[in-house]
């Protein structure tokens, strides 16, 4: 199985704005993207990912988490082109969901294009788990337990094709929200989990649900054979973790706690789920990034809180909540930098391309991959 990416452009054309838009100012940049919205009014879609910067979600008509977008513009009724700022995964999400079978019925078979302003904005993540690398994994793994006994459960930040994967095998998608649920649905099926391509949300769901850390061996894609582990190793196991990471949330470290508690006693440490187990230990609240802009509304003024997610969604919450006083807890920049890639210069020259009717990046899931990714996202939103 393998994902299309369907660029509609010619072979030839860039992929990235020439000039006259890498030479064009924010300003006249901005008018020209609002000239677009204002000509397709609400057949039009931008969505942000609240990782985005500043000046991106400033163009954008909602904002969201990756799977919240894609389900909020597959729910409007006048939308006829979706444009994702946000990274290659979640614009595969957004056109599986968007242009899924009743979709497309309701729209007598037309497709709603989802662009990606810059095809460059991927993520680490989701890269560190080819689905060959799956697949032989699995191959291997089925030579020491009984792989009929496993289910997959792949984290949305993955490529279609590993959701697909899960699709076909009685596995499921989960979300940093709802990983717990996801993995006690597992359990309550089958008595192992194979988990991608974040070790640190498996590990860290996993040990909030009581599995000890000895059956939770961690599976090496790049190690000479059975992932690195031991034939025992893997029949003890509970959870078969991928050796895989966020680039942004691997960044913090425990340290970066203790030097804030020490200078702020009363501080507050709130971190995502994908930062690693030593973090989310010293941590006082865990959560999702939903959970982390839910947490920051509801407290009172005068909170102080240190907050271990990307740097772009951490300044935007200094800059809303004024009346508490926000830190980021590294001292170190940590953004999602392929997310970055996408700025105004991309939005305007893509949202110029879909209006003269050659649209650039468009993302297109091919259709067996779709089918099964879909099957797996569907096993998610019905576990409660
Ligand atoms: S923050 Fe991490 S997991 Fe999220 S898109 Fe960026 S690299 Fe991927």
């Amino acid at each position: 199985m393998s994902t299309t990416v369907k660029d509609t452009s010619a072979e030839s054309e860039p992929r990235f704005p020439l000039p006259p838009y890498k030479s064009l100012g924010n300003e006249a940049l901005a008018e020209r993207i609002a000239a677009v919205r204002a000509a397709y009014g609400k057949e039009l879609l931008i969505l942000g990912h609240h990782y985005q910067q500043d000046e991106v979600i400033a163009h954008s008509d909602l904002r969201g988490d990756s799977l919240q977008l894609s389900q909020m513009a597959a729910a409007s009724s006048d939308c006829r082109a979706i444009v994702f700022c946000g990274v290659h995964f979640m614009a595969e999400t957004a056109d599986i969901v968007a242009n899924r079978p009743e979709k497309l019925a309701e729209r007598d078979g037309l497709r709603v294009p989802v662009i990606l302003p810059d095809m460059a904005a991927g993520c680490s993540m989701a890269d560190m788990a080819a689905i060959e690398q799956v697949e032989a994994a699995w191959e291997e793994l089925g030579e020491v337990i009984d792989t009929s006994d496993v289910t997959p459960v792949t984290y949305i930040n993955s490529a279609a094709s590993l959701k697909a994967f899960c699709g076909q095998r009685d596995g499921i998608v989960c979300t940093s929200s709802n990983a717990a649920a996801v993995l006690e649905w597992a359990f309550a099926r089958k008595r192992r989990v194979l988990f991608f391509p974040d070790q640190h949300l498996g590990r860290n769901t996993a040990r909030a649900m009581g599995i000890p850390l000895e059956q939770m061996p961690v599976w090496d894609p790049f190690a000479d054979e059975l992932g690195g582990n031991d034939r025992a190793a893997l029949e003890a196991s509970r959870v078969l973790l991928w050796k895989g990471h966020c680039s942004v949330h691997q960044m913090f470290t425990e340290q970066h706690v203790e030097q804030f508690r020490a200078k702020f006693p009363e501080i507050k440490i709130l971190v995502h789920p994908e930062c690693p187990m030593e973090v989310v230990d010293q941590a006082d609240i865990v959560g999702s990034t939903g959970k982390i802009l839910r947490t920051v509304e509801e407290a009172p003024a005068g909170s102080q809180w240190a907050i271990g997610t990307e740097l772009h969604m951490v300044n935007r919450l200094k800059t809303e909540h004024p009346e508490q006083e926000i830190h980021f807890l590294s001292p170190i920049v940590c953004m999602c930098a392929t997310m970055y890639r996408i700025d105004l210069a991309h939005l305007c020259w893509t949202l110029e391309n879909l209006q003269a009717d050659t649209p650039t990046n468009v993302i297109e899931v091919d259709e067996e991959v779709a089918r099964w990714s879909l099957l797996a996202l569907e096993r998610m939103l019905e576990v409660k």
